[in-house]
């Protein structure tokens, strides 16, 4: 780093890494190695790498448009404010608050993920709030709150991965999504660790791995499920731990025992042998860890599907053991930080619930206004969007372009065009943002300050690097001035660090406490894991063990000072102030490990959830004989609003393709680079045909970063899990056909 370099974090997934940024003449940055920061140690993907390049993007967006005549066309602020505050005070006299909605982002900063769940329910009044984070790792979250009581990603820092004995790795493709953290699962095996990857196609990740299980998509939980009953048929599962730790077991236990690994060999494809050697591998160690991501997670049954890997966890007593646990890797950049701060449906900041009177009293009281007056939970991102133009009449939308990365995408973008008012703010003119009635040029990442919150918990200060183009405002000035038009002159604030001092007395005593984080100590410090109350917020004087809120139990009964032996044996506020109480008023160290004596659950067990397996929503059928499977490849991120728009990742990744095992290929003749066309029940994309036997002769994938004939969620089905309302993107049925000549001219 040299003495003008400011270190700051990667604006994309969310290891977020850490960077330097250096002025360079033209009044840009370039990326400079960070090699202090541990999570990546220097090393970075070439889309952290080029992330200066979408700053000076020549179509960056330098102007508010609004549409006139049809065309979007340059207005001033001013204009261009009134307009929305104008269409949403009217929209909301005649229809009511709720006919508002609001869409945030998973890449959004604490600050503004904090301050745009506020907006919603204080300045417009209305319920109808989420983000694409939904789409990203909320049946994850809902099982491990089943489980733990608590969702926090990894409750673990990733410097653990290459301590355990052995991982699953479940539907992550870390080599592409996030290259710099295969170093962890590389030092697990260089340690004496083996590594499984479930995966129906054989990534680049598993390309590492010991055991590579290739299940049909949609069966992970069946596979888990397997696992499970053999490793008590084994006599592999740890006794002392279940009695001393668990709840629940019994059920657990015989709805694994009534899937027979012959049976499960049948729904999976995975035989009998492998999942022996699965069982093999993963108990023999003396740790383990479990780690999944959206490939089980974006299931109608992901809840399911996690709580059966929890399961298999808590009954060889891998969790809440160091180097043993399940975890989550979340995915976009603050993915985990935008779920605790109050854009959620059905959240409060400090990860509080919203239908929790208590919760609602702490905030309101932060907020300054009645706890009767906030609305109650809205509905989920899908379902939200669904009722664009119906119930929903008008839409903010901040940092998300559904347009693409929605299920469904040709009956969401449908229902965009149906409303009576879109109001986008984004960087650069993206899918969605062309159909809008205003959009507002926000900064970006190294042109403002915040804090993000990666997924381990960690909690990060990304810093102001560069001037932003003149033109540009912060949605943090957006929101102030909006919030003023509406009438609410106070409560939002514009400077980062004033909104996140409000956030850390919001979040004060919730289950994600962030109250003992100030901007000095993330400047200081390679990040602080939450939880981390504030010093005052369990006074050794004051604390009755006997009146305590589960909430703030919830907090205290994790502890870990970071260090290789955890020592630390909290069991309650009681023992928090005992701690504290050597150096009242020491900082709390913030929570690298959870779990280690108590979970967050009332009596401090965890508990198994029995699930049993079921069907994906859409199974294969004669008309649509295939399954089809989604994600990302590594030059590319999310909906490709940003990457897109770097000459050298398009010219590594510039466009959307099939790709299909050399015997479907050859059923219907298509040759390497042959347009061929996926259709489903909810419309048909065309991309070039990739023949690999990387994947299941009975399955096909495509990558959803791009729009027009090759948008692989044209295709994809909003089936919803029944807790976490995540849509079912990894598996529905399709059928493929080879594109003649003429229709690919037409096309
Ligand atoms: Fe950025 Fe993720 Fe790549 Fe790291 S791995 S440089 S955080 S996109």
């Amino acid at each position: 780093m040299n003495s003008t370099s400011t270190p700051t974090h990667c604006p994309y997934c969310a290891l977020q890494c850490g960077m330097n940024l250096s002025p360079t003449p033209d009044g840009g940055v370039e990326v400079l190695e960070r090699a202090d920061f541990p999570v990546n140690r220097g090393a970075l993907c070439g889309k952290g790498r080029t992330a200066p390049a979408v700053l000076s993007s020549r179509v960056r967006l330098t102007s508010p448009l609004v549409r006139e005549g049809g065309a979007l066309v340059p207005a001033t602020w001013d204009e261009a404010l009134d307009r929305i505050a104008g269409a949403l005070g009217r929209i909301r006299a005649e229809h009511g608050a709720d006919a508002l909605g609001v869409f945030g982002g998973g890449g959004l900063t604490n600050e503004k993920a904090y301050t745009l769940g506020k907006f919603a329910r204080v300045a417009l009044g209305t319920s109808q709030i989420d983000y694409n984070g939904r789409f990203c790792m909320s049946s994850a979250a809902a099982a491990g709150t089943k489980a733990f009581g608590l969702d926090r990603g990894l409750p673990f820092p990733l410097e653990d991965i290459p301590r355990s004995g052995c991982v699953i790795l479940v539907g992550s493709n870390l080599a592409e999504t996030m290259p710099p953290s295969l170093r962890f699962l590389t030092e697990l095996k260089e340690n004496g660790g083996t590594l499984i990857v479930v995966d129906p196609r054989r990534t680049k990740t598993a390309e590492h791995a010991d055991l590579h299980l290739a299940p049909r998509p949609g069966t992970d939980l069946a596979l888990a499920l397997g696992l499970l009953h053999l490793v008590v048929a084994e006599g592999r599962t740890d006794e002392a731990y279940i009695a001393e730790r668990t709840t629940g077991w019994e059920d657990a236990r015989a709805a694994a025992m009534a899937h027979w690994p012959e049976y499960v060999e049948r729904i999976t494809g995975v035989s009998v042998p492998q999942l022996r050697e699965a069982v093999r591998m993963f108990c023999e160690p003396e740790t383990a860890m479990v780690l999944t991501a959206r490939g089980p997670e974006q299931q109608s049954k992901g809840t399911d599907t996690v709580g059966a890997w929890i399961n298999l966890c808590l009954a060889t007593g891998r969790a809440g053991r160091p180097y043993s646990g399940y975890g989550c890797l979340t995915g976009q950049g603050n993915g985990q930080g935008g779920r605790e701060h109050g854009q959620k449906a059905d959240q409060l900041p400090g990860y509080r619930k919203l239908d929790d009177p208590a919760a609602r009293r702490h905030v309101s009281e932060v907020w300054g206004v009645d706890p009767d007056s906030l609305p109650g939970p809205g509905r989920s991102a899908y379902e939200l969007l669904d009722a664009l133009g119906t119930d929903i009449r008008a839409l903010l939308l901040m940092g998300s372009n559904p347009v693409v990365s929605a299920p469904r995408a040709a009956h969401i973008e449908e229902r965009i065009t149906s409303l009576d008012f879109l109001a986008v703010c984004d960087v650069v003119l993206s899918e969605t943002a062309e159909l809008a009635d205003v959009v507002l040029p926000v900064t970006q990442w190294a042109e403002e300050t915040g804090t993000t919150t990666n997924l381990e918990g960690r909690v990060l200060l990304r810093r102001q690097a560069i001037t932003p183009p003149e033109g540009i405002r912060s949605d943090l000035e957006v929101m102030h001035e909006l919030a003023a038009r509406l009438g609410v002159e106070k409560g939002f604030p514009t400077d980062p660090e004033e909104v996140f001092e409000e956030l850390r007395r919001a979040s004060a005593g919730g289950p994600a406490d962030y109250s003992g984080i100030t901007y000095r100590r993330l400047a200081e410090e390679s990040g602080v894991f939450w939880p981390c109350p504030a010093p005052q917020s369990v006074d050794p004087q004051s604390v009755d063990p006997q009146s305590v809120d589960p909430q703030s139990v919830d907090r205290v009964m994790v502890a870990d000072s970071g260090d290789a032996s955890p020592a630390v044996t909290p069991d309650g506020p009681a023992r928090e102030a005992e701690v504290r109480g050597a150096h009242p008023g020491t900082p709390h160290p913030g929570t690298p490990r959870l779990f280690l004596d108590r979970f967050a659950t009332p009596d401090g067990r965890a508990r198994f959830v029995p699930v049993a397996h079921r069907a994906a929503a859409e199974e294969p059928d004669d008309e649509y004989p295939v399954l089809l499977t989604t994600g990302r490849v590594v030059a590319q991120y999310q909906s490709g609003a940003q990457t897109r728009r770097v000459d050298e990742l398009n010219a590594a990744a510039p466009g959307p393709f099939v790709e299909l095992h050399p015997r479907l290929a050859a059923r219907l003749g298509a040759a390497e680079g042959d347009p061929v066309a996926v259709v489903s029940r909810r419309g048909r994309a065309v991309a070039p045909a990739r023949i690999t036997h990387a994947i299941r002769p009975d399955t096909v994938f495509m990558p959803f970063h791009w729009p027009g004939e090759g948008r692989a969620n044209t295709l994809t089905n909003p089936a919803l899990d029944p807790t976490s309302r995540m849509p079912e993107f990894k598996a529905c049925a399709v059928r493929v056909e080879a594109v003649t000549p003429a229709e690919a001219a037409r096309d």
